[in-house]
Order: structure tokens, then C-alpha cells, then sequence
């Protein structure tokens, strides 16, 4: 079945409603947005802490300007500065927007937007609503994308492959998971908004289950680039034995880190900034003080304390409802009278697809856009910081729906090549038959395994060529897995073998990333090269695949404004 769309955003989270809503501003173009899970189930739902502009309602004195050099000092300069701009500028008018569209923000006692402290951050610049900001921010988008007439949900559709023919996108093929057909849409343009692939790391990681990297490893898959992908973000405070994430709003509180011996370390660390220091450094002070004697425990299963006690049972309650309730169900403490045991955890992506202007969130494949944290513009180059992401997803989404609809209206539908509509339903088919005798649940704790153990937040030269060598293996073995379950009903099974895929060949390219840049910066810290070396990698990274196997590019970062200098905090 063929149906057609001037644009077809496949993600329901906040970068993908929020584009979509965008685009169907213009009521004479068709829109479909297609989530593989019902769009209020994204994971944008999960954020917690909030989002950043200069509102300057706590310190007037915060500007844009001041938000765009903590995000570019943050990012260990490898940001593009003009793209950071860009975000800060228009971060105001976007929050003032989803205020008047119904988001629930806290309130300073004047009826004003409150906001709140942030790792990196010069000024209170985070907009919130209590710990549950992004909960209202995506039901708040829902509703505005409900009240479109001219936008088609494809609600429990899984992307399969991009439809292209080298020189512009044509279309999508899209699986539903309700029923197991398979349906090609048409469009001019296509919005990939699939989220980040921090769920490699399969055991630690404060990702939801859904967050593989689709939409990444189908752009990768079909000529792409990935850009920075070695730069993931290790969340300091995930809770010990899960890895379930504990806001940064936690430490903007006031929350303090402790070691066994009670010691608030960070001074040892960031002086200056304490605790509210950007998470890549924050999580390797953690790291140093287990490795040193002064976590809890040993190995695994060491952690340090983060300590709310002394903020109060109704301040706790207020601000931080969630963190407490997540600290009781899955740590079995409770944060008003104990302390709570956390260590890092995976996190967040900082690169992704391919933007080549920051402006219309175009890729290299015309008509082909990505926004949200499937996509790198750069805004948060080597590290982002805190409450970023929720503020790129609105802005560039809103930007991005802009262009795609300037697009749109001065562009024909392409014509479909012949034999594809049924392309993706023989590899369906054939999937369904395979036999083979691996396993998918072994693999996929493999995969957690090495990207823990190997790609995690100390790297050196011997732990990424294993990790590159070994997720190479278990790709092999990928074809080797066999759908057991036959059924074409809310067929999961299939969906995970799918999926593991996705996330195994991202793995990947992060350990390939990850083995070529020979420094250490943001996110990515290389035992065997410690120091950051501007002389030689003060450059994006692009991986692509070339004659089907990996390949690196380089492309210069666009410094406008400020000179790299060291961190401190
Ligand atoms: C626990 C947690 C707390 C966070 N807190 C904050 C915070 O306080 N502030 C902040 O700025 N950032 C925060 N972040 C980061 C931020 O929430 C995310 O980066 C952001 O929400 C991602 O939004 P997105 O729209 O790009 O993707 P998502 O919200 O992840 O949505 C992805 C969408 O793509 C769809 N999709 C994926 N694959 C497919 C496929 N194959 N077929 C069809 N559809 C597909 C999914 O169904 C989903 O609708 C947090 C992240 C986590 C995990």
C-alpha cells in the first residue's frame, strides 16, 4: 500500500511533534508521524530537570550570549558556535510559546517563570516543572499535534529503511507493529526524530528501552555520515543497582556528592563549582574516588552517596517529587532520612546524523532533515550540558519545520523506483523464516558487556580495538538469530531482533570513532592520550560506511566567537 505526504517526521518525541506541528501550521500540506511507540511514550517523557534559556526572571543579568558560551565551554569547544547561537537566541521566544500552548512551569512567587541552577551554567537558567518537565512538555506537544487536522498518526510504525535514489529522499518503509504489514510512504521530505542510542549500554543507561538508534543506523546504513559519535554523555547520578536516572536538578537543588568517608570530593575536582559541575567531569571525579579507595564497596557494584537530607522533606517534596519516588521504588531509600547510593550511567548522545545547516536542520540527502538527539547540528560538541537537549529539540525543530515547509511547496514527488514497494516486505518475510542457532537475548547482554567494559567512560587504544573486533563478531552472528516468534500481532520479538541491530552497528561505529580520536575531550576520556590536542582534533568526526566498511572524514569546527581555552570549574 503506497500513500503520500509532503513530509513524514518519524519520531513522536519533542523534536518530532514538535517539527511536525510546525509543518502542519501550513493546512494545505499533508503531514504523517510515524512512532514506533505511542508518541506520549517517548522518552522525552523521562527528562526531568528542565530546559535552558536566559529568561534572566532569577538573575537578570543571564543573555544569550552568557548561555552560549557556558554551552561552548561546556562542549570542550568542539560546538559549532554559530549553531549554539542560533539555540540561545531563540530559546526565550520558545519557552514563552510553550507556555502560552499549556506547559505547566513552576512559578517564582511574582507568577513569573522559575528557574533553577545547572551543572555549567553561570546563571539559574533552567525552566521547569518540578522533576517532570518533560512529562508536560510531550503531552503538552501531543495535543497541540492532536488539534491538527492535517496530521496523520502512525502510531506503533516501525522505520525500516529510508526510500531514496542517491541524489533526494522519495519515502519511507514503515512496519506495523499491530499487524505486520508493511507500508511504503511517499513524501518529499523526510524528518528523522528518533531519539538517542544510549541503550548500548545495555545494562547502565537511564535510556528507555525503545532508545536504539534507529533512525542513525538506517541514515548510516543508507550513506550518511555519523557525526561525533564517540561522545557520549555518563549521567553522574544514576541510581547504583539500576542505573535509573536521578536529576541533575538533584545538585541544582543544592544536593551534595560524599564519599564513603562522608568528604563532599568535588572539591578536589571543580572548586569552584562544586557539585554543579558539567557532567563529564563530574562523573569522572566519581570514578577517581571508587578507583582510589573512597566509594562504597568495590568493582561493579561500588557507588558514592548523593546527599539530599539536609534540603528537607518539603523542599523535597515541591521540587524534587519524582527523584524521591524513583529513590524508595528502586533503591529502597528514601531521601528525606538516607543517603542515596549513585554511580554513572550512560546517558545521552552527543553526536548523531549529519546536520549540514544548522538553520533548516538539513543532512547531506536533499529533502532528508534530522533533529533531536538522533541528529548532531553541534551544539554540545564533546559534552552537553544539562537541560540542552529539551531546548534543541523546540528550537531546531522549529526551525527545521520552517524550511521543510519552504521545501516542500517548490518540490515535486520523485518517482519510486521500480520492485521497491515490495523490497522491505521480502526482507520481513525472510526474517521471519530465518533459522539459525544464536540467541538474542545473549547478544544483546554481549553488546552491554563490551560497550560498558571497553567504550565506557575511560578508553584507551586496546579496549576500543577489542570493542570494534568483538561487535564486528557479534554482527556476524546478528544473521544467525531467528525470529521464534511467528506470530504478525505485536510481534516484539521481531522488533528487538530489528532493533539489535541498530544498536550493534552504532556500537560500532562509536568504537571506530572513539579509536581515531587520539585525545581526550568532553565525554571521551583516553587514558592513553589524557590531555585534549587542539592541534589535531579540534575537528567533528564523520563515519560513514564506504564499500561497506567503516570509514573517517573530518571537518573543521566553525569558531566564531570564542578561543578554545582549558576547562576549569
Ligand atoms: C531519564 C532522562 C532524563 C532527561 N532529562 C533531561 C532534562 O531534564 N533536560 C534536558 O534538556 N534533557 C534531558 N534528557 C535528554 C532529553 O530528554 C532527550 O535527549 C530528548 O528528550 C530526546 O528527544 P527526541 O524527540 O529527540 O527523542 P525521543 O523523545 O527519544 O523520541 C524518539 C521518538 O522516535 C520514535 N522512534 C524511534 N525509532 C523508531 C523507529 N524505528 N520507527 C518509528 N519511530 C521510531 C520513538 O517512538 C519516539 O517517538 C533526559 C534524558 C533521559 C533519558
Amino acid at each position: 500500500m503506497v500513500k503520500r505526504y509532503d513530509a513524514v517526521v518519524v519520531g513522536g518525541g519533542g523534536a518530532g511533534l514538535r517539527t511536525a506541528i510546525e509543518i502542519a501550521r501550513d493546512s494545505s500540506l499533508k503531514v504523517a508521524l510515524v512512532s514506533k511507540v505511542f508518541p506520549t511514550r517517548s522518552h522525552t517523557g523521562a527528562a526531568q530537570g528542565g530546559m535552558n534559556a536566559a529568561l534572566g526572571n532569577v538573575i537578570a543579568d543571564d543573555s544569550p550570549e552568557a548561555h552560549a558560551y557556558d554551552t561552548i565551554k561546556g562542549s570542550d569547544f568542539l560546538a559549532d558556535q554559530d549553531a549554539v547561537f542560533f539555540m540561545t537566541e531563540n530559546a526565550p521566544e520558545i519557552i514563552y510559546e510553550l507556555d502560552r500552548w499549556g506547559v505547566p512551569f513552576s512559578r517564582l512567587e511574582d507568577g513569573r517563570i522559575a528557574q533553577r541552577p545547572f551543572g555549567g551554567a553561570s546563571f539559574p537558567r533552567t525552566v521547569y516543572a518540578a522533576d517532570k518537565t518533560g512529562h508536560v512538555l510531550l503531552h503538552t506537544l501531543f495535543e497541540q499535534a492532536l488539534a491538527k487536522e492535517n496530521i496523520d498518526f502512525y502510531n506503533e510504525f516501525f522505520l525500516l529503511d529510508l526510500i531514496h535514489d542517491g541524489e533526494r529522499v522519495l519515502g519511507v518503509h514503515i512496519y506495523d507493529i499491530r499487524n505486520g504489514e508493511v507500508l511504503l510512504l511517499q513524501a518529499k521530505a523526510v524528518i528523522l526524530a528518533t531519539g538517542g542510542f544510549a541503550r548500548i549500554y545495555w545494562f547502565r543507561s537511564t535510556n528507555a528501552v525503545g532508545n536504539t538508534g534507529d533512525g542513525q543506523a538506517v541514515a548510516l546504513r543508507n550513506g550518511i555520515p555519523l557525526k561525533d559519535v564517540e561522545f557520549i554523555q555518563f549521567h553522574p547520578t544514576g541510581l547504583a543497582k539500576t542505573g535509573i536516572l536521578l536529576s541533575e536538578a538533584c545538585r541544582g537543588e543544592g544536593g551534595y556528592l560524599v564519599n564513603k568517608l562522608g568528604e563532599r570530593f568535588m572539591k578536589r575536582y571543580a572548586p569552584e563549582k562544586m557539585e554543579l559541575a558539567p557532567r563529564d567531569m563530574v562523573s569522572r571525579a566519581i570514578e577517581y574516588e571508587i578507583m582510589e579507595g573512597r566509594g562504597v564497596g568495590e568493582g561493579a557494584r561500588a557507588y558514592v552517596y548523593l546527599d539530599l537530607r539536609h534540603l528537607g522533606e518539603e523542599k523535597i517534596n515541591e521540587r524534587l517529587p519524582q527523584v524521591r519516588q524513583l529513590a524508595m521504588d528502586f533503591e529502597g531509600v528514601d531521601p528525606v532520612k538516607d543517603l542515596v547510593p549513585i554511580r554513572p550511567t550512560a546517558h545521552y548522545c552527543m553526536g548523531g546524523i549529519h546536520v549540514t545547516d544548522y538553520r533548516t536542520s538539513a543532512t547531506p540527502l536533499k529533502g532528508l532533515y534530522a533533529v533531536g538527539e538522533c541528529a548532531c547540528v553541534s551544539v554540545h560538541g564533546a559534552n552537553r550540558l544539562g537541560g540542552n537537549s529539551l531546548t534543541e529539540l523546540i528550537v531546531f525543530g522549529k526551525y527545521c519545520g520552517i524550511a521543510v515547509k519552504e521545501f516542500v511547496k517548490e518540490t515535486d514527488f520523485g518517482n519510486i523506483p521500480q520492485g521497491e514497494t515490495l523490497k522491505e516486505k521480502e526482507m520481513i518475510e525472510n526474517l521471519m523464516k530465518r533459522e539459525g542457532n544464536e540467541n538474542l537475548a545473549q547478544i544483546r547482554s554481549r553488546m552491554g558487556e563490551i560497550t560498558w567494559a571497553k567504550m565506557g567512560i575511560f578508553r584507551d587504544e586496546k579496549s576500543l580495538k577489542e570493542a570494534y573486533e568483538e561487535l564486528s563478531g557479534l554482527l556476524e552472528r546478528w544473521e544467525n538469530i531467528p525470529v521464534v516468534d511467528k506470530s504478525r500481532v505485536f510481534n516484539t520479538n521481531l522488533i528487538e531482533v530489528l532493533e539489535l541491530r541498530n544498536m550493534l552497528e552504532l556500537a560500532r561505529a562509536v568504537a571506530y570513532a572513539a579509536l581515531h580520536r587520539k585525545e581526550s575531550r568532553g565525554g571521551h576520556t583516553r587514558e592513553d592520550y589524557p590531555e585534549r590536542d587542539d592541534e589535531n582534533f579540534l575537528k567533528h568526526t564523520l563515519v560513514f560506511y564506504k564499500n561497506g566498511e567503516l570509514s573517517i572524514d573530518y571537518i573543521p569546527v566553525r569558531i566564531t566567537k570564542y578561543k578554545p581555552t582549558e576547562r576549569k570549574y
